[in-house]
């Protein structure tokens, strides 16, 4: 269900589509994530939004940003002067490895050795893809992200007086409740580094838009696991899904071969999340509509010509042309995603409540 922020804001747009950001609840939401986890250092994985307004809430709340490429790092510290920023990423280029940093998450022993060859300064986590079960997981970050316990073996001796080892890094999968990160955590940090970052990847049910990850239970139990380490997070998803929003009009209802549709302005290149994930993007409808209509199981689809523009399908419930369709949850990997130019239709406008 939408606020009567979003809601008022949706039906006084002169144009859609367009997005909404709802900064306040990004703010409050944040702000109890932050309280949650106590002494656990909070990042923003900066790849799930990088729209600079929502950066200026976060920035409030967050210890520093994680970062994934020179881009990433312009806009960060372009926005923010020396805030700390961890560079990560598989496929570091040398100007990459250069790049001032807090702490650099080193992906593989080359890697290392081309970041020792700069002959500059750094501080670094290696990022260890362990071999830990990891059930009930959206997407499971093996294969090419970082590296196993002979990769990190062969690491260790190359570490000197300029290019200093703080910890590890790992970022193991997406979509994990809290019990299942805690279950991660406790089997990392049997390793003996003083310094660990637990990754992002806490679970974002677009089936249940109003459920929240455990934010309380996480911050608890990594209490109990810290044993004076210094833990750090690195959410993306968990933060900023909730504050977007992305607005919409239907231009057209029919049935084909007995099957309901609703056509909306847009499509799938600006919101991409529903294909990539394989989901029904949630949604609330307001009847602005006056044209004809259509009830029963209705697939909701944009402006692309192409079978895969699918934001939602066979939902049960009536819509008109006309009626104004808010879709929820569309705050991470959603507009930054997307295929902004296939087929050149308009982009749509950014309206940020709150700002
Ligand atoms: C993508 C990514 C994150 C954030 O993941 P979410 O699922 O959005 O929380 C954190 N760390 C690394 C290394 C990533 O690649």
């Amino acid at each position: 269900m939408i606020g009567p922020r979003v809601q008022e804001a949706a039906l006084s747009l002169a144009e859609a589509p367009a997005y909404l950001y709802d900064l306040p609840a990004l703010d409050e939401h944040v702000a109890s994530v932050r309280r949650a986890l106590g002494p656990t250092e909070l990042y923003y994985a900066v790849k799930a939004n990088p729209d600079a307004e929502l950066l200026r809430v976060l920035a409030r709340h967050v210890d520093g940003f994680e970062v994934s490429s020179a881009g990433e790092h312009a806009h960060v510290t372009g926005l923010f002067p020396g805030t700390p920023v961890a560079l990560g990423g598989p496929g570091k280029t040398d100007a990459e490895l250069r790049l001032p940093h807090h702490r650099l998450h080193v992906e593989s022993p080359n890697e290392l050795r081309r970041l020792l060859a700069t002959g500059l300064e750094a501080d670094v986590l290696l990022r260890l893809n362990p071999d830990l079960p990891v059930r009930g997981a959206a997407l499971t970050m093996s294969g090419p992200f970082g590296m196993d316990g002979d990769g990190v073996a062969e690491c260790l001796p190359l570490f000197g007086d300029r290019v200093r080892l703080r910890g590890l890094h790992t970022h193991l999968a997406s979509g994990l409740e809290a019990p299942q990160l805690l279950e991660l955590a406790e089997a990392l940090l049997d390793h003996s580094y003083e310094e660990v970052n637990l990754g992002g990847g806490m679970a974002v049910s677009y089936a249940e838009p109003e459920a929240r990850f455990d934010w309380a239970a996480y911050g608890a139990g990594l209490g109990e696991l810290r044993g004076g380490r210094r833990l750090r997070v690195e959410p993306g998803r968990a933060l900023t899904a909730y504050c977007g929003h992305y607005v919409t009009r239907v231009v057209d209802v029919k049935r084909v071969r007995g099957e309901a549709y609703a056509i909306l302005l847009g499509g799938t290149h600006h919101l991409r999340t529903p294909v990539t994930k394989g989901h029904d993007q949630p949604f609330t409808i307001l009847p602005t509509g006056k044209g004809a209509g259509v009830a029963g199981e209705i697939t909701f689809v944009g402006q692309l010509c192409t079978p895969k523009d699918v934001f939602a399908r066979n939902i049960e419930t009536s819509v008109h042309v006309g009626d104004t369709v808010v879709f929820e949850m569309a705050g991470a990997y959603a507009w930054n995603i997307s295929h902004h130019d296939f087929l050149m239709h308009p982009k749509p406008a950014f309206h940020h409540l709150g700002a």
